[in-house]
């Protein structure tokens, strides 16, 4: 079974000699066992923090280990009673072709739902992450005005659908005309900013929402976070989802320069990480399975083809090469 390890842990942004491809021999499954075949594997940003050697909130990859990650995969053989071969499955262990398990930590998806790798983005790990940030952590109220970073990217781009089914104002920034056009036509969003196109973030954002922003959706942490905070009304909240900005940073970053804001404006700042809320998944897949069904909520996949090129992928979502859920099809 072909894999993808790490061949060294990357120093700011990762480069393909980091990773490198290997073959592992898949040993028979026995008795309450059963072999999945991958077809579709996630690639994260969050990725990044376990590929250094310390502890975060989940430990670090292994050097000589294949790397793990949100996978889907089809059942080819199987010794136990509650996953038959044919079955599709949602498991952690991607970045290869093959996988045993005894269940545990995996689960069955419905095929008749949506596509099986929507599991992966709108209605798994990416989606909740949106529904969770939005309505457990900012308590979203209707009428708010929101801004969203990393707009078009797999949590952003369902991060605005769901404010404006909330009738919210949502102003979304992303760093590529292709993903600005998307954001209007596709997204339904008020207002748009190109990031890179701006020396004044701030200011950009503060000509579009005249009345201040509510609640800051924060994906990315830096110049951003500095720039919501300035424009924050009085109790407003930030939702620290996480700050890509960051994860390839090699020295710890200058804290936003207006932080005090935080106090004088009452700002809620809260930070989350959605495995903590999976008892919350029943209730998040009622929630969207209608709105994906009705069209309310729409979703774009970026797709990068064979296992071999993961690593790829993975960089790619640091340089903002992905629209929607970057995945790669293992096939
Ligand atoms: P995305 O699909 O949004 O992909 C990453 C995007 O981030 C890129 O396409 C790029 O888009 C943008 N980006 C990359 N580098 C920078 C930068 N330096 N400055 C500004 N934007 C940048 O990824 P996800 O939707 O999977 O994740 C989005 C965020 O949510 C990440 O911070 C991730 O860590 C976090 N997350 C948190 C979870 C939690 O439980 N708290 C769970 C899942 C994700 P652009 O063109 O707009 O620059």
């Amino acid at each position: 079974s072909k894999q993808i390890e790490l061949a060294s842990r990357p120093s700011g942004l990762p480069t393909l000699s980091n990773f490198k491809l290997t073959t592992a021999e898949l040993s028979p499954i026995k008795e309450g066992e059963f072999l999945v075949k991958n077809l579709w594997m996630s690639v994260d940003p969050y990725m990044r923090g376990r590929m250094k050697a310390g502890k975060s909130y989940v430990p670090p990859f292994q050097m000589g280990e294949p790397l793990e990650g949100g996978c889907i995969g089809e059942v080819v053989e199987s010794r136990h009673d509650k996953f038959p071969a044919g079955d599709i499955v949602l498991g952690n262990l991607g970045w290869r072709e093959y996988w045993k398990s005894t269940g545990e930590g995996v689960t069955v998806v419905d095929p008749q739902l949506a596509p099986v790798q929507a599991y992966l983005g709108v209605l798994g790990m990416t989606g909740m992450t949106a529904w969770v940030g939005l309505h457990k952590i900012a308590e979203l109220q209707a009428g708010s005005t929101l801004f969203v970073s990393a707009a078009s990217g797999a949590v952003g781009s369902v991060v605005c659908q769901l404010a404006k089914a909330k009738n919210c104002r949502v102003i979304g920034s992303a760093g590529k005309a292709e993903k600005i056009a998307w954001l209007k036509e596709k997204g339904g969003v008020d207002a748009v900013i190109n990031y890179k196109q701006t020396e004044d973030l701030a200011g950009e954002l503060a000509q579009l929402a005249p009345d201040g922003i509510d609640v800051y959706f924060d994906n990315v942490g830096g110049d951003h976070l500095e720039a919501a905070i300035e424009v924050m009304n009085d109790f407003g909240c930030c939702v620290e989802c996480g700050m890509i900005s960051i994860y390839n940073a090699t020295e710890p970053t200058m804290a936003p320069r207006n932080l005090f804001k935080v106090v004088a404006k009452r700002i809620r700042m809260q930070g989350f990480i959605v495995v903590d809320h999976m008892q919350d998944q029943k209730e998040f897949i009622q929630a969207m399975a209608p709105l994906i069904k009705s069209g309310e909520v729409v979703w774009e996949e970026s797709v990068t083809e064979g296992l071999e090129k993961a690593p790829q992928a993975f960089i790619g979502l640091f340089n903002g090469d992905n629209l929607g859920k970057q995945l790669v099809r293992i096939v």
